[in-house]
């Protein structure tokens, strides 16, 4: 569909209901470096497809990572194959801009006749055809336990896990300020339906390789505090990933070590990736600090309370850079510093 006919607000449930019971082939994206959310929505929507008799393919640019291979169903998700799919349905998961699917998996999804968008970040500039954006919803994988559960899909065992593991992850085990009454509703469904908590848990948080930590104690040797004791950050150099034989999935999440720490308002991660471009992952506690403005800033984006970026090197240069617009806006913001 052109630019000009595309629709900048929200579709139905029903209408992407029509769009999903009407066509028979479909592939499902998520974003680069996908994570539970990433991940999760694939499974939770590609599997209730699936039990629908549809011919569906997950596609993710850089594969499964091995922290979500005890899904059940994740061997589903494939790199991108080099020929264009013959699907008539793409469908975008928690990604927010359409490039971050990543060229290999745009090109696997090029000969899609129509475009859904299903995520939940505000940044989101709704490049699909049908799009369901919702960023009041804590995780994409909570938009799909709606829109399967209110359009009657099926909701087979793999979706169930997928959905609880997508919305654990992104609301940092159900504390996030995003978690709602509706969300621990949904969880509550979804044990009534025979989800094993302790079991999912346990595979979701207690199975760190040991590389992991160790490079929690790289970064650690990096930490630093803004005098004001605002913002604390920590870097990661190319040369880690290198010495501790790192896959990208080994830093996911660390961010929350110092974004706990008291007086801290903005957490900032600085990683070196392996083509020179720098990695900016940012956590806020409170709205009035919002790193979504601050990532859009530098062409990124996300949510108000978490958001990143990509931007060029080198690492010192990104970082100042990254502070000082952090500093701008705690100016305009005001907070009262740690006394
Ligand atoms: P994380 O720090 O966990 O990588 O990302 C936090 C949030 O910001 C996620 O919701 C993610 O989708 C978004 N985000 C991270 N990096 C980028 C980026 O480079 N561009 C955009 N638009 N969003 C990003
Ligand atoms: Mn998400």
């Amino acid at each position: 569909m052109s630019e000009s006919n595309r629709s900048p607000e929200n579709a139905t449930f029903e209408q992407i209901g029509e769009v999903l019971r009407s066509h028979h082939s479909f592939v499902l994206l998520s974003h680069i470096r996908p994570d539970g959310d990433a991940i999760g929505s694939q499974l939770a929507l590609g599997f209730a497809l699936m039990a629908m008799g549809k011919s569906v393919r997950l596609i993710n640019e850089d594969g499964l990572p091995e922290n979500m291979a005890f899904l059940s169903g994740s061997e589903r998700i494939e790199l991108p194959p080099a020929v264009p799919l013959d699907v008539e349905v793409a469908i975008a998961l928690d990604t927010a801009t359409k490039p971050r699917l990543g060229d290999a998996a745009l090109h696997a999804a090029s000969n899609a006749g129509i475009w859904l968008n299903i995520d939940h970040h505000v940044s989101n500039p709704k490049y699909g055809d049908l799009n369901l954006i919702d960023s009041t919803s804590p995780a994409t994988g909570q938009i799909l336990y709606d829109l399967i559960t209110r359009l009657d899909l099926p909701l087979p065992a793999e979706s169930r896990d997928a959905i609880y593991v997508a919305v654990s992850t992104d609301t940092g085990s159900f504390q996030y300020p995003s978690t709602t009454a509706k969300t621990y509703e949904m969880a509550a469904d979804l044990v009534r339906r025979g989800l094993d908590v302790g079991t999912i848990n346990s595979q979701t948080y207690d199975e760190n390789p040991y590389r992991r930590l160790e490079l929690m104690r790289a970064l650690l040797n990096t930490l630093e505090r803004t005098p004001d004791g605002l913002v604390a950050h920590w870097t990661m150099r190319d040369q880690s990933r290198i010495d501790l034989a790192l896959r990208p999935e080994d830093s996911e999440g660390l961010i929350d070590v110092i974004r706990a720490i008291r007086g801290v308002q903005v957490a900032v991660f600085f990683e070196e990736l392996p083509d020179g471009k720098i990695r900016v992952s940012m956590r806020s506690k409170d709205r009035r600090y919002d790193v979504c403005q601050i990532a859009t800033e530098f062409g990124g984006g996300g949510h108000a309370l978490a958001a990143g970026i990509r931007m060029p090197g080198p690492i010192e240069e990104a970082k100042t850079r990254v502070l000082k617009a952090i500093h701008r806006r705690f100016d305009a913001a005001k907070p009262s510093p740690l006394s």
